[in-house]
């Protein structure tokens, strides 16, 4: 598993902090809650990876990760949207570059919307996906906290995103059940992020 070597690289706040253009990158984006950090967490079999971009008040920037030996290649946590607590001015300030990275980033290869099992497909993660979509960028749903559900209405809900993905975005975006906590979908995470940056 290359994700095991994953480790923090870098915290950009603004667009000349990212990393210098290349190589390739997959961001992981979702509302604050739905269980980001632990999917990047289970995927790189480390418990604390993804802690550094939860420090209060620290939330409002692009997390790098590196995965040695590779010198370009990146997972990138971006920060959790529907967080009522951060001031107006700051979200306007944080749409504006989070639009901006998925219009010019070149080396963005992928894009990962985690979301709740039981709260799918929200206003933001609709909007994240259109984001990649209209740029040509693969993306992939991970339907996370499954462990909450049985497995029979995690399967309606699978078929039910499904369906609403295909409507909304044709075959560009995928989707899976997925669980931090059982690792339910964690392989599956890992071979489309493996594609995606051609490892
Ligand atoms: P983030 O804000 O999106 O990074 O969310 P976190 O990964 O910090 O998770 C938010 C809360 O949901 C924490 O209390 C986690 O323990 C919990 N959580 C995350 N993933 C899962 C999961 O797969 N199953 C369950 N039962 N709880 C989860």
């Amino acid at each position: 598993n290359p994700f095991a070597r994953a480790r923090y690289l870098l915290s950009a706040h603004t667009a000349r902090q990212l990393p210098v253009e290349g190589g390739r990158e997959v961001a992981f984006a979702g509302r604050s809650n739905a269980g980001k950090s632990s999917a990047l967490n289970a995927i790189c079999q480390q418990n604390a990876l993804a802690r550094v971009s939860k420090t209060p008040g620290r939330t409002q920037q692009l997390v790098y990760f590196d995965l040695p030996p590779f010198a370009d290649i990146y997972l990138v946590d971006l920060p959790g949207y529907g967080y009522a607590k951060v001031p107006k001015e700051m979200q306007e300030h944080w749409q504006a570059f989070i639009a901006d990275y998925f219009e010019t980033r070149r080396s963005l290869s992928g894009l990962v919307v985690v979301m709740d099992i039981r709260h799918p497909l929200k206003e933001y993660d609709q909007q994240m996906l259109g984001y990649a979509v209209r740029r040509g960028i693969p993306a992939h749903v991970l339907l996370t906290k499954a462990d909450k559900l049985s497995r029979g209405a995690a399967g309606n809900v699978l078929l039910q995103v499904r369906r609403d993905l295909a409507a909304m975005f044709g075959d560009a975006v995928s989707v899976q059940v997925f669980s931090g906590e059982s690792k339910q979908g964690v392989d599956e995470a890992r071979s489309v992020l493996h594609g995606w940056l051609e490892l």
